[in-house]
């Protein structure tokens, strides 16, 4: 029989008893959920950011008073647009995908060219 040696997640104790047990006692069952809380509200608040900061850069690209403007792939990676980090697709009828941040919206044009365009709630 071979009998398979279990460790705490939490302190990487042995542990003892039944076989299903994950951790040595409470306290390291509550020490790595509370460790595992603060890993996923880390990684939200990263994504977030990344989120507000891609809005923030479309919205900069477009000039005060217009509703679109034409910029390059270079343009956005030099201002730290990050093309991973959309909140939602609108397709029009077209067949035309943009990618959303919110209330701004790039969609891929011909060579590195894309076009920004300001909100419309989609
Ligand atoms: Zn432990």
């Amino acid at each position: 029989m071979v009998i398979e040696k279990k460790y705490c997640l939490h302190c990487n104790a042995p542990i003892q008893g039944r076989i299903d047990k994950k951790f040595c006692d409470d306290n390291c069952r509550n020490s790595y959920n509370n460790q595992q809380n603060a890993l996923t509200t880390n990684y939200i608040r990263r994504v977030n950011h990344s989120l507000k900061k891609n809005r923030n850069i479309l919205e900069g690209l477009i000039p005060t008073g217009e509703e679109m403007a034409k910029t390059t792939r270079d343009r956005l990676l030099r201002d730290g647009f990050q093309f991973k980090y959309f909140t939602h697709l609108y397709e029009t009828k077209k067949g035309n995908v943009y990618h959303y941040c919110y209330d701004y919206g790039v969609l891929a044009l011909e060579g590195d060219w894309f076009l920004v365009v300001k909100g419309k709630e989609v």
